[in-house]
């Protein structure tokens, strides 16, 4: 059990904001075969611009976008054009290779929610894209002190009972957790997972260890029930777990892949299919966005590594 804090991350473009990122981190890759948690606002649109990421793409992995408040409008080179509002999953799973933007609405005031990524694993990884737009299951829980209801919107897996129904590659959960204040939750897990609890609100106490506002706490395997508790104030957290996922995979920019070379191979697609326009029907397809998509990175100098995501 560990308590991680977050580092702060310009999410690049124009008017960008800043968001508060968990993972990877320097103790780990991955929970379960979750790779990325991106947690960001609440920030005024008015003050902060909102969120505003032109075409890119993505590679090897499964996008998850969350929302507390505001709304977020997607559109990828699948063809999908969807409103993300809080309490609704949206899933785009870029398996070979996709690319999307994503924009605050003119109506929007808020800003805030969560950007997760899910690794797949090597045999679904060059799967065919595609994007799920979900409303998730919920449950309301009694709080063992009598002090309320908790809430917890299951929208990846199964938990408590009730299963989301986005598609997944491998044994994984995500929920959103709003607990009153003064008040404790007994919950059952599935002990082959892993698990972390990102505290969005309030100070959550999980099994003795306490998270406050972006930190992520992390839970090994074992674990039948995990005991929550808030403080003063209401807690509102993201709960992800899942199986430790062991593949070494190298992460650069937006893609995940395997091997140096691959990153190399999919960042020249996307410079010269998409960000100089050659072929608009390669690999990652044609956004329909008013704007240029944006440029990738150099490369570093040196050669990436996979990291090993689990230790022995
Ligand atoms: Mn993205």
């Amino acid at each position: 059990m560990s308590v991680v804090r977050p580092r702060e991350v310009p999410l690049g473009g124009l008017r960008a904001i800043t968001v508060r990122r968990t993972l990877p981190n320097r103790e780990r890759t991955t929970i379960g075969a979750w790779c990325f948690i991106d947690h960001f606002g609440p920030h005024r649109v008015a003050d902060a611009g909102g969120m505003s990421v032109a075409p890119h793409p993505h590679t090897g992995l499964q996008t998850v976008s969350w929302l507390f408040s505001g709304e977020i409008e997607h559109r990828d080179s699948v063809g999908s054009r969807q409103l993300v509002s809080p309490g609704q999953l949206n899933l785009m799973t870029a398996g070979r290779g996709i690319a999307h933007s994503e924009e605050s609405t003119v109506d929007s005031v808020w800003v805030h929610g969560v950007q997760l990524w899910v690794a797949l694993p090597e045999e679904y990884r060059h799967v065919g894209p595609f994007f799920e737009h979900v409303v998730p299951p919920r449950v309301v829980l009694p709080t063992m002190n009598d002090a309320g209801e908790a809430l917890v919107t299951v929208f990846v897996g199964s938990l408590l009972g009730v299963e989301s129904p986005a598609k997944t590659f491998s044994p994984l959960v995500g929920a959103e957790l709003v607990i009153p204040a003064q008040s404790s939750v007994e919950m059952p897990v599935n002990p082959d997972f892993e698990h972390g609890f990102l505290v969005d609100q309030g100070t959550l106490r999980v099994n003795g260890e306490f998270g406050e506002h972006a930190d992520l706490i992390y839970l090994d395997r074992g674990l039948t029930h995990l005991e929550l508790s808030s403080g003063s104030q209401p807690v509102r957290a993201i709960l992800l777990g899942g199986t430790p996922f062991t593949e070494p995979i190298v992460m650069w920019w937006n893609f995940i892949a395997r091997t140096h070379d691959e990153i190399v191979a999919l960042r020249d697609e996307w410079q010269r299919d998409v960000v100089e326009g050659l072929d608009a029907g390669g690999r990652y397809g044609h956004v329909n966005f008013d704007g240029l998509p944006i440029p990738a990175p150099e490369m570093p100098s040196v050669r990436l590594r996979a990291r090993a995501t689990t230790r022995a």
